[in-house]
């Protein structure tokens, strides 16, 4: 990449930036107010593509709002012909969908590394016109490299929360700093387990809140039903519960069938995940039961895994939670959103007061048909009401949780002195998701990765691409 954003590139950031600030408070999915269907993942601006003649070059327009990652897909190996064209898959579910050119038509160069840039397409569901960047000529396989895959200058496809109007910082360069969730006061994540029929027959009723939720999905108990097909495009996060819900050591629990063992019962359960509903990824798994047994197992596959017991106080930034024994608050019988004790409102409410990250666990909505059900009107309250309260951020498990990992990340780093620069450079946990951001602000100096300048946002900080691995802090 060179050391600026190319200028179609600048103008899909500016095209996202536009329409994302002239819309109304989401009634959709964050996503979708930023044009981009998916999960999310971050990316924006359209800035991947990299190296190379394409001939695919007079694609362009994208119909993904931020257009970024389908760019990225189109730096795949082979001109990225396979996975540029899910990145634009992506794009193509959101309903937003203005904005933004593509550079991947100008790529199709490139890293090896090909599958990932287009999975962050697809995650991200910001493709704009992904498949057209797979139509690149295939040029040089260059390798892996941060700064080959990593999309400079993207941004998180959710609004932060606030005015705007912050000045960009002119003191003393240096002394960057992780923004806590995103910019918001905390974090609450919904995930409903076991795919019962209840959640199939109030998808709609869920969906319609326009908040994106974790579906802990039971492979092998209607693990085929094309709602989750559905729930995917739309934006929701699906996640690993096995193929047969055991306990870990298979002695008890199991929801008939065979117990396949630990490994099987896990990756089979990923393998028809991405295969029976096309997601390009499996990143987050809950325990079945709760059995922390199935924690080491998760942690050498996913990024995160969610137990079932709680903290009050939640999840807080660069604490020494187990990533793979996430707590969560599980819905008691009947739970409502508002009660004079308890109450999924109030979860809400305690990390709004304690700067925290809260998951809550529903199973069975309204039909008793699984574990502790409740009213489906009342998790529609719960989740319109922590929308609603703008400083905090509702989002699949999945996305808080690269965030929170991602910041422990950076914000452990020593900085190293390079002549008049200062450079961050960290490593990602394993199975991290490709395409994400976090916000981070400095006492002043010029912020740049890969070569790029980032643009300072007036909601006060600069996006970091977690997948460029430094950051550069220039007088
Ligand atoms: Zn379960």
């Amino acid at each position: 990449m060179g050391t600026k954003l190319t200028s179609r590139a600048i103008e899909a950031t500016v095209a996202a930036m536009f329409f994302v600030a002239c819309l109304d408070p989401p009634r959709k999915l964050p996503d979708d107010t930023a044009g981009a269907g998916g999960l999310g993942t971050g990316g924006g601006s359209a800035s991947g593509g990299k190296g190379a003649t394409s001939s695919g070059g007079s694609s362009g327009s994208a119909t993904g709002a931020k257009g970024g990652s389908g760019a990225k897909g189109g730096t795949g190996a082979k001109g990225g012909s396979s996975t540029g064209a899910r990145g634009g898959r992506g794009g193509s579910s959101s309903s937003g969908a203005t904005g933004g050119t593509s550079d991947g038509a100008t790529g199709g160069t490139t890293s090896g590394d090909a599958g990932e840039g287009g999975a962050a397409g697809a995650l991200g569901g910001e493709g704009g016109m992904g498949a057209a960047a797979g139509e690149g000529s295939a040029g040089e396989n260059t390798g892996p490299n941060a700064c080959d895959t990593a999309v400079v200058g993207g941004h998180l496809p959710w609004r932060a929360p606030g005015d705007g109007g912050i000045e960009k910082p002119a003191g003393t360069p240096g002394n960057l700093q992780v923004l806590n969730w995103a910019g918001f006061k905390g974090a609450v994540t919904f995930t409903f387990d076991d795919n019962t029929g209840s959640q199939v027959s109030n998808y709609a009723l869920l969906n319609g809140v326009g908040v994106r939720m974790t579906f802990y999905l039971v492979c092998s108990a209607d693990g085929s039903n094309p709602i989750w097909t559905t729930a995917a495009a739309d934006g929701h996060e699906l996640g690993n519960h096995t193929v047969h819900h055991c306990m870990a050591n298979g002695q008890t629990g199991c929801w008939g069938g065979t117990y396949l063992g630990v490994d099987a019962e896990i990756d089979q359960c990923t393998e028809h995940l991405m295969s029976a509903f096309g997601v390009p990824g499996v990143y987050t798994m809950a325990s079945p039961m709760g059995d922390a047994n199935w924690d080491v197992p998760a942690s050498q596959r996913f990024l995160a895994n969610r137990g079932v017991a709680d903290t009050a106080l939640g999840v807080r930034p660069n604490d020494g939670t187990n990533p793979f024994e996430l707590p969560c608050h599980i819905a008691d019988e009947g739970e409502k959103a508002v009660q004079a004790v308890g109450g999924f409102n109030a979860v809400t409410d305690s990390v709004r007061t304690n700067g925290s990250w809260r998951i809550i666990l529903n199973h069975s909505l309204g039909n008793n048909d699984g574990y502790h059900p409740v009213d489906p009107a009342e998790v529609v309250a719960a989740m319109t009401y922590a929308r609603d309260v703008g400083d905090v951020w509702v989002d699949s498990l999945v996305n808080v949780a690269a965030y929170w990992r991602g910041q422990k990340a950076v914000s452990s780093v020593q900085p190293t002195v390079q002549g008049d620069d200062i450079v961050y450079s960290w490593t990602l946990p394993a199975h991290f998701p490709p395409g994400r951001y976090l916000r981070v602000k400095v006492d002043g100096g010029t912020v740049s990765q890969c070569g790029t300048e980032l643009e300072w946002d007036e909601h006060g900080y600069y996006e970091l691409a977690l997948d460029a691995g430094s950051v550069t802090i220039s007088p």
